[in-house]
Order: C-alpha cells, then structure tokens, then sequence
C-alpha cells in the first residue's frame, strides 16, 4: 500500500515541475514573440538625413565620462521635433545627469532606444508609440548644455550578442550596444 502522505507529495513534486516548465515555456514564447516583431527604423529626428550625423561617431573613444561613445549624435536646431525611431512601449522618460531629459523605449527585437539631450518630452511611461510618432524635441540638457543641440540616440540589445565583443575600448560592452550608424541606413528608406 501506498503512503497517502508520500502519494500527496509526488503530485506536489510533479505540479512544481510542470509549472517550471511551463514558466520557461512561456517565457521563450515571449522572447520569441519580441523577436518576431519587424523592426524598420526611421531616422529620429525630423526631416534629418545620413549626413546630420558623424558616421564614425559610434565607439569613439576616449569619450568624455562614459569613456566611449555608445551612440550617435544627430544634430539638428533646438526645438526640431523628435521622431520614435521604431514602434515599442516607453520605459521612462525623465532627467538624468548626463543624459538630461531622457526618453527610453523598449522596440521589437528586445532592443531599448535611448533618446537624450532632448529639450522637452511629450510622451510619458507606458506609452505605445509607433515609429515617427512626436516624443519630444531636439535640445542641449545634460552635459549637452552650452554645446551644440543633437540627439544623442543609442540602441541597446537585452539579449546579448556574445559575437560581436572585441578588443576596443569597453570592447564586450558591444553585446549590447548596437551601432544605430548600421541599423539606421540598413532600415531606412
Ligand atoms: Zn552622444
């Protein structure tokens, strides 16, 4: 005869390893699904073209505080509207020291987008944007300030792209910055 007691337990073994495999299950369908999403960026600042940035600009180094520069700055007069480069769902918008105001955006494929300097912010967090909507304009905040108004635009992967470290400066940091350089004339029309 079977130990009830014992025969309760199993079932309560078997329970918590189905829900964990039900948990990773769902969670790589997510991830999946966030893959799934095309991504066709649009270049973020209105009316800018290729030549509003330097096209060497990405992990140009040595790069004030930061030390290498992990992103691109798109130059444009103070007050040019500030385009959503992809659709996704903002994470934070706000102020920081060196970013000043800031808007943050989780697009498809699991990549955050990183606006800074911006002069004001007209989105909020947990907002949908889809690509081109207005999410603020073009300034000089944060350590911007007295400089010349840009954008100061990077995108960075969460799901790490082990291949692409190499031996520059902060060089394994490139699993998660991606160059916005490349994606923006691959994507752009
Ligand atoms: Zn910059």
């Amino acid at each position: 005869m079977n130990n009830p007691q014992s025969e309760l337990e199993y079932i309560k073994m078997q329970t918590r390893a189905f829900n964990k495999r039900h948990m990773l299950f769902v969670l790589l369908l997510i991830i999946t699904a966030g893959l799934l999403i095309p991504e066709s960026l649009i270049i973020p600042v209105k009316d800018a073209t290729k030549s509003d940035w330097n096209h060497q600009s990405f992990w140009y180094a040595p790069w004030g505080k930061s030390g290498v520069h992990k992103g691109i700055d798109i130059f444009a007069s103070k007050h040019t509207p500030l385009l959503s480069a992809s659709k996704g769902l903002v994470l934070f918008t706000g102020d920081l020291n060196l970013g000043g105001k800031v808007v943050v955006i989780l697009g498809p494929k699991w990549r955050v987008h990183y606006y800074a300097h911006l002069e004001t912010i007209s989105t909020s967090g947990f907002s949908l944007v889809s690509a081109s909507d207005s999410i603020g304009t073009v300034g000089d905040s944060g350590n911007a300030k007295g400089k010349q108004a840009h954008l100061h635009y990077s995108i960075t992967t969460l799901l790490p792209y082990f291949w692409r470290v190499d031996r520059t400066t902060q060089g394994w940091m490139k699993m998660f910055f991606l160059d916005p350089h490349e994606k923006l004339t691959e994507d752009s029309i």
